[in-house]
């Protein structure tokens, strides 16, 4: 016989267990440079400022670019939610192009999308999802208004725009999003939930990493009961790709370098993929996305990380560490950002200087300044 949890019907709500906030207290899982998470006083000013709005009130939220599954996850699951609540004008959008990877294209609420260039220019309240800083807004940064919310779980948040929701110890954007929803009243359906759901997949690893908390567990619980389908969104998110990116990941991975004596000895793992490996294979760059998690898998080493051609001299680069090294301390050295076992920053030159920074930059850091 299958469990009973298994055989609960879909639409069986999972309230929230009276203990939350389950979440880690401990102030060293917060990142490398601490941080508190929001206060009663500033989730009782974002209600405020969102109950206060008129129904015909311009709403615009944002994520930060090339977004993951959290930044869209987030923005489109509070949108729809900001819809049940009866706001009529909610407009969601992201920085430069306005191309949404294939993976994302069957996510609910994509209809709240608009370009970066058709976002409104003076919203009555603007909410931020998933960005550290506004300079990870891009053009969308000139939008924000007296009245802007900002929903985010890095460490590193500047603690740009007006009120604050930023929980570093949140696994999760979506997290914080949900905790939100919740206290205004928007109950969850199957929409808001799979975007949700994608958010927090998206960013725990499908349950993997170490912000995977009990909370976690018990808001992917309440999700499911409204009918998602996990196999199905798993497979278009993670496990999904053209025949040509899996010739291409053959190709790169083949060029992986592994670096034992990086980092005190802790090793580096690294590859890179060019504009030119994607037209010869003919695929769109978000592909590349997944490359990092088959190139971190070198027990070697303990710092992966994956350098990607966008521009002519320009390269999106990908950091994870097993734990021994904090990447966003490397990561902001380098003028980028994230969280200490994920990072990135955006790196200039040949793809052998971005490197060249990157190790000089591991090898700079203590193992006494570890986290
Ligand atoms: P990614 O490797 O693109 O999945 O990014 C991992 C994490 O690093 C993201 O969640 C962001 O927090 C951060 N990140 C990536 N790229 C940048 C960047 N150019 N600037 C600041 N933070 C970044
Ligand atoms: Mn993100
Ligand atoms: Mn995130």
């Amino acid at each position: 016989m299958r469990g009973s949890l298994a055989a609960a019907p879909a639409a069986l709500p999972v309230p929230r267990p009276a203990e939350e906030p389950a979440e880690p207290t401990d102030p060293s899982a917060a990142g490398p440079t601490g941080g508190e998470s929001p206060t009663a006083a500033e989730w009782a000013a974002a209600v405020a400022a969102i109950k206060n709005l008129p129904a015909d009130a311009t709403v615009l939220l944002a994520c930060h670019v090339t977004p993951d599954g959290d930044a869209l996850g987030s923005v489109l699951g509070f949108g729809l939610g900001l819809r049940r609540l009866g706001c009529r004008d909610v407009r969601a959008s992201f920085p430069g192009p306005p191309e949404v990877p294939e993976p994302f294209r069957t996510m609910p609420g994509l209809d709240l999308l608009v370009p970066a260039d058709q976002a409104p220019t003076d919203p009555d309240l603007m909410l931020c999802f998933d960005a550290a800083s506004a300079g990870r807004l891009g053009e969308l940064a000139d939008r924000m208004g007296p009245t802007t919310i900002v929903l985010d779980h890095h460490a590193s948040n500047t603690r740009f725009g007006g009120i604050h929701l930023v929980d570093p110890t949140a696994a999760a954007t979506s997290v914080v999003a949900e905790r939100l929803l919740e206290m205004l009243g928007v109950e969850l359906d199957a929409e808001i939930a799979e975007c949700l759901y994608i958010a927090l997949v998206t960013d725990t690893g499908s349950f993997r990493f170490d912000m995977t908390t009990p909370a976690v567990h018990h808001l992917a619980a309440r999700l499911l009961a409204t009918g998602i389908a996990p196999a199905e969104i798993s497979r278009r998110i993670f496990d999904s790709r053209p025949f040509g990116a899996v010739r291409l990941f053959g190709e790169v991975l083949g060029r992986a370098e592994l670096e034992p004596s990086v980092a005190g000895g802790l090793g580096l793992v690294w590859t890179y993929a060019t504009l030119d490996d994607l037209a010869r294979f003919q695929q769109r760059p978000y592909v590349l996305e997944a490359l990092i998690d088959a190139v971190r898998c070198a027990e070697e080493a303990d710092v992966a990380c994956v350098v990607k051609q966008v521009g002519e001299q320009e390269w999106a680069v990908s950091m994870r560490s097993k734990g021994g090294v904090d990447v966003a301390r490397v990561a902001v050295a380098l003028g980028g950002g994230g969280h200490r076992l994920a990072a990135g920053f955006t790196g200039r030159g040949t793809a052998q200087e971005v490197v060249a920074a990157i190790r000089r930059e591991l090898n700079a850091q203590r193992p006494e300044d570890q986290g």
